[in-house]
């Protein structure tokens, strides 16, 4: 075993040790033996991986191939649990596109106060946020820096984007909750969520309590918006933060939902269980791979190296241009016999005037209830009994709090 590693044996064990007990995971008759045996295994692969794809050795320099998250996922390159290093940080893949990268000195890792987690792919076919993460992943394999953080990457659903679709079988961004960590899947998008969720409770649960805890979900729109990147603040018993929202403003994204009730998001899942500050964001619209103008994700990669790698950012709210919009109401499909009185292509945030007809559900004519009423995310496809739409409507700054 070379002697940096013996050197963090005894540290590793104490901390292992409190994970076991913590823990109904793992067997709790685990013993020191296996532990060593972990260790030396995990050497081995070290070595092994330095010499077969993770480094070129030159001289005394050390160049590293980068890393690209997109090529490993979908070529399953590597194996659940493999783990290398560079100068400064330790990489280690969890799973199937799940990549935590952190300070590799393990009280350098204690000592960062962020621990964020970053996803992308939870639909398949939305690239951009896919091409950005996968660059920023490449350039830090590439010119490794010091972490202010711990980061989880992660692709959320491979197989969809390996096929270029949505989903597969059902909508992943709907399946998480801790209902659904109890249930037999019964497709890959219900395991691949349980297993989403066990790897971002594992990573809030080794985070120290001062760490500050983040999670941007990362998409892409299937529709035109007025306003083309926007978020979904979950819904929050405490409140909306205005300086959550100041830090979206700043990436650009100056257009926030405001959530009225729990749900079964990625997001929404971080912010109620983890604590989280967690949003689900809209990046313009869906494009296949090589047609996104990276350009407009530009102050979003900004914003995302400050929180990685800078001082906390801290940027004041531009009350003049923020766009909060409350729900208003959710329309559920009742009837088979069901339409929206609006062109299917119509952009979400769109506008209707107190009295317009907005769908028809059976007998039933829904109407606009006030001037300015907009709508979000419509489906005129959904199953009876399934949200048809939101209707939104402008909300003043003065409703978020710090
Ligand atoms: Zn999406």
């Amino acid at each position: 075993m070379s002697s940096g590693l013996k050197a963090l044996a005894s540290e590793f064990y104490l901390s292992f040790g409190r994970y076991i007990k913590n823990s109904n995971h793992l067997s709790r008759s685990r013993t020191y033996r296996d532990f060593v045996v972990t260790l030396i295994w995990l050497d081995k692969a070290i070595e092994q991986r330095r010499s077969s794809i993770g480094y070129l050795w030159k001289e005394e320099e050390q160049i590293m191939k980068a890393f690209d998250l997109l090529e490993a996922t979908l070529g399953h390159e590597m194996t659940p649990g493999e783990s290398w290093q560079d100068d400064i940080n330790l990489w280690q893949w969890l799973d199937e596109g799940v990549l935590l990268v952190e300070p590799a000195r393990s009280a350098d890792s204690r000592n960062c106060d962020r621990a964020i987690v970053l996803s992308c792919g939870i639909h398949g076919n939305e690239t951009a946020p896919i091409e950005l993460l996968v660059a920023m992943i490449k350039q830090l394999s590439q010119v490794p820096r010091r972490l202010q953080s711990r980061v989880l990457f992660i692709l959320g659903n491979p197989k969809a984007v390996a096929q270029g679709s949505r989903f597969i079988d059902e909508n992943l961004n709907r399946l998480f909750s801790p209902q659904q960590k109890q249930l037999q899947p019964a497709n890959p998008e219900q395991r691949r969520a349980a297993e989403l969720m066990w790897m971002v409770d594992q990573f809030f649960s080794l985070s120290a309590p001062h760490q500050r805890r983040v999670h941007y979900d990362l998409h892409t729109a299937i529709r035109d918006s007025e306003h083309p990147f926007f978020a979904v603040y979950p819904y929050s018993e405490e409140g909306f933060s205005l300086s959550a929202v100041a830090r979206l403003q700043a990436a650009d994204v100056d257009t926030v939902l405001l959530s009225h009730a729990p749900a079964t998001t990625f997001s929404h899942y971080s912010h109620a269980y983890h604590q989280a500050e967690a949003f689900t964001i809209e990046l313009g619209k869906v494009k296949p791979f090589g047609d996104n103008d990276m350009s407009k994700l530009e102050p979003l990669k900004q914003l995302l190296e400050q929180m990685l790698f800078g001082q906390w950012p801290t940027p004041a709210l531009n009350e003049q241009t923020i766009k909060l919009f409350g729900v208003t109401r959710a329309i559920h499909r009742q009837q088979q016999d069901f339409s929206l009185c609006f062109a299917d292509d119509l952009a979400n945030f769109s506008r209707f005037k107190k009295g317009q007809q907005l769908a028809q559900d059976g007998n039933v004519v829904i109407v606009a209830e006030h001037d300015g009423e907009a709508i979000v995310f419509p489906n005129r496809n959904v199953a009876v009994g399934q949200r048809a739409l939101l209707t939104v409507i402008q909300s003043d700054p003065s409703i978020l709090k710090d």
